[in-house]
């Protein structure tokens, strides 16, 4: 079964030295590294060789990577380049930046990146906000482009480890404003990562209401905690049944080395998809086409 993985963090250089900017601290990304006990990134392109090495001794096929800071879409953009038909370029846009919309036209028509990340309580920009709009229209005017919104509990583990603040509103991701988004730009793929992290109902009241609207499964889903007796097993067996196995995109959102990509992940929803009944074909498309289908390997 082919794995592709749809969501990875590329933690460059230059991340860290935009978070080193928020916190206020002269801190080098070398130093902030050593601080977390993480290697350092070194340069993109050595980033992008790792990530590779990484992916092969996996058998994992494709990746989406993520630029993870706002501005960083040279960084992934260096990776994809020298590994088109292995990366999938996606970029965290912020999009009460001025510069956001040119930014996002930039990121897609000259450096090939493919999906433009939102995250709506990080920035502060409320869904319906016209600033959101005129970035999806950016996306919808180009095929193949996707827009992901975190949804939900958003906690980002590396600012809490370097201690840095994060004043998340946490009422401004919400599946349902993304639903209407989506019933909006019918032919935009929207992706809500992590099963809607905590909204899970409203992300498969989403998803029944959009048919462009996808899931996907990375992290450890922590969230599940929030519904007492919840298991992964059912949010699997709710989500392919409301949402269909078309709709579902595999992702471990792996991020940092030494740790790398994150294996027990897969192992764990693979043994779910096996566990509760998926065909193997329902898997192979939760696990590999569905991405290919979204991001076909450039030629
Ligand atoms: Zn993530």
């Amino acid at each position: 079964m082919t794995i592709n993985d749809a969501h990875c963090h590329f933690f460059s250089s230059q991340f860290f030295g935009a978070l080193a900017l928020q916190k206020g601290t002269a801190q080098t990304a070398g130093e902030m590294c050593r601080e977390l006990k993480w290697d350092e990134p070194g340069p993109a392109d050595a980033l992008a060789d790792r990530w590779i090495a990484e992916l092969d001794s996996h058998d994992v096929s494709r990746a989406a990577i993520i630029a993870s800071v706002p501005a960083d879409e040279a960084s992934v953009a260096e990776a994809v380049a020298h590994h088109p038909t292995r990366f999938v370029g996606f970029f965290m846009l912020d999009p009460s930046m001025a510069d956001a919309p040119d930014r996002a036209r930039r990121a897609i028509d000259e450096l090939r990146l493919r999906a433009i990340c939102l995250f709506p309580a990080m920035h502060h920009v409320p869904l319906g906000d016209p600033r959101v709009t005129r970035i999806v229209e950016i996306a919808a005017s180009r095929p193949g482009v996707a827009v992901f919104v975190h949804c939900g509990v958003l906690s980002v583990g590396v600012r809490a480890k370097i201690g840095l603040p994060s004043r998340f509103d946490m009422r401004l991701g919400n599946p349902l404003e993304v639903s209407k988004l989506a019933l909006a730009f019918p032919d935009v793929p929207f992706i809500i990562p992590h099963f809607g992290a905590g909204m899970f109902r409203e992300a498969l009241m989403a998803a029944d209401t959009c048919r462009n609207l996808y899931l996907d499964t990375s992290s450890s889903n922590g969230w599940i905690k929030y519904t007492p007796g919840l298991t992964l097993d059912a949010v699997f067996t709710a989500a392919v049944a409301v949402a269909g196995p078309s709709r579902l995109l595999f992702g471990t959102d792996s991020s940092f080395f030494p740790r790398g990509w994150q294996k027990a992940i897969y192992e764990t929803q693979k043994q779910i998809a096996v566990g509760s009944g998926i065909s193997a074909a329902d898997a192979a498309l939760i696990f590999g086409g569905n991405f290919e289908r979204l991001f076909p390997a450039a030629s």
